[in-house]
């Protein structure tokens, strides 16, 4: 069943293309080699306004075409200034997001001789000054690793003309406000400002309302909204039941498939036990080196890895087409994070598919993310798991049991969530 929102579709699919919009000729050729040529609901809408220099707050989700609806103008400002009187500075909270929108700058300002250079965490400072020396265009970068260098004095921001706040709620989330604070005080009051988020907290509309100039607000759904072309599915599943609905899926869906935990510490577990019944895993989180984090995401992309297996902290930056099915392992701590996990699947007008599992005392949990999305999230009946309860995870399988506690109290509690949805 696809839940079908009132919203604008995630693509416009009218006639429009990128003509019309005042984009300079030479960057018009570009994106139509790149393959583009029917720009997206906020590309429409964010492009004119940001080419002509006002400040932009987009209310845009993950997957909606936001990087070239802020990279487009951003490489057109440049060039209008004969690329030497200011650069753009774009602040990212992960560094996946980072080098994903660095790939993206990079497309299009490659042939107009743009540099780049991404200044994020678990890389090398010296290699990041030497380019920071070469004097880029666009400085790209997570904003504890922008500070640092601004405290070692190997960056100066006295010259940004265009700054980009990208995911911004989500950089509040990771608790880098203080941060964004600091470099909002050393770039020039005269610039402009683009400010892009998947939801609008307190915290945000006051950096808008301090440091924008007359924002136009250009917003394609509201806040909270899921990829209309998407399908959810809901699991009530008890604790040991988990891993094996994960294998039945696994043998259901053949395509690739990301999985959302909650904590990162199972994600290990998980690889181990998917790749014990053969199945190809990688995992991503903040315990992985920004070497390890590259190449499982690469790995996931190239098909090296059917499986990702992911937490929220990495949830933002992944950007995979074709990714059949995302599956919450767990439920996400907060509900805007279901909103974002599930971007990963039906990108670009494609469909997808939204598989919960979640456990009989959270159904408030689910409530919270049906308010958030305005969507009803179908419970499926449990299919007959016999084959696939034999082989634990782990030796110890120790997570499992662990954190279910096997009280008969709790059992009344565990299934009147599910009786009440009937
Ligand atoms: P983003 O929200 O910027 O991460 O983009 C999500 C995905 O949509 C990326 O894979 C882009 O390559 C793709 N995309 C962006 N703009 C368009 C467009 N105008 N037409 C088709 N795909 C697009």
């Amino acid at each position: 069943m696809i839940h079908k929102q009132a919203e604008k579709p995630l693509l416009n699919e009218t006639e429009m293309t990128f003509g019309g919009l005042g984009i300079a000729p030479k960057i018009l050729d570009v994106i139509s080699k790149l393959g583009f040529s029917v720009p997206t609901s906020i590309q429409h809408k964010a492009i004119t306004p940001a080419i002509e220099g006002k400040d932009i707050i987009g209310i845009a989700q993950t997957g909606t075409g936001k990087t070239l609806a802020f990279g487009i103008p951003l490489i057109q400002q440049i060039l209008k200034v004969g690329g030497r009187k200011g650069k753009g500075l774009i602040i990212l909270p992960t560094r996946e997001l980072a080098l994903q929108v660095d790939e993206v700058m990079q497309k299009i300002g490659r042939s107009f001789g743009i540099k780049t250079v991404v200044l994020i965490g678990g890389a090398s400072m010296y290699n990041q000054v030497c380019l920071i020396r070469n004097n880029p265009h666009i400085v790209i970068g997570t904003p504890g690793r922008i500070i640092d260098h601004i405290a070692q004095r190997t960056l100066s921001l006295s010259d940004v003309s265009v700054l980009i706040l990208d995911e911004a709620d989500r950089m509040f989330d990771m608790g880098f406000a203080p941060q964004i604070a600091k470099i909002l005080q050393v770039v020039p009051k005269e610039r402009q400002t683009m400010l892009f988020s998947a939801t609008m907290p307190d915290g945000i509309v006051k950096i808008a309302s301090h440091h924008m100039k007359l924002p136009v607000r250009v917003e394609i759904a509201r806040a909270g909204t899921t990829a209309e072309n998407i399908e959810h599915e809901l699991f009530v599943v008890k604790r040991d039941q988990k891993f094996p609905l994960l294998k039945k899926l696994l043998e259901e869906y053949k395509g690739s498939v990301l999985i959302f935990l909650r904590v990162k510490h199972n994600a290990r577990k998980i690889c181990d036990g998917l790749r014990g019944v053969g199945i190809s895993s990688a995992e991503i989180h903040s315990n992985r080196s920004l070497g390890q984090r590259k190449e499982a995401l690469e790995g996931f992309k190239l098909g090296r890895y059917r499986v990702l297996v992911a937490t929220d902290i990495a949830s933002r930056g992944i950007d995979v087409k074709g990714i059949e099915l995302v599956i919450n392992y767990d439920l996400p701590e907060n509900p805007e994070d279901y909103v974002h996990r599930i971007g990963r699947t039906g990108r670009a007008g494609m469909t997808g598919k939204a598989i919960s599992f979640c456990l009989p005392d959270q159904g408030d949990k689910v409530r919270e993310i049906e308010r958030l999305t305005r969507l009803y999230l179908p419970i499926v009946k449990l299919p007959d798991l016999s084959a696939h309860m034999g082989k634990p995870i782990s030796a110890s399988n120790s997570f499992e049991r662990n954190n279910y506690p096997p009280r008969r109290s709790r059992q009344t509690n565990r299934f009147s969530y599910a009786k009440k949805r009937y």
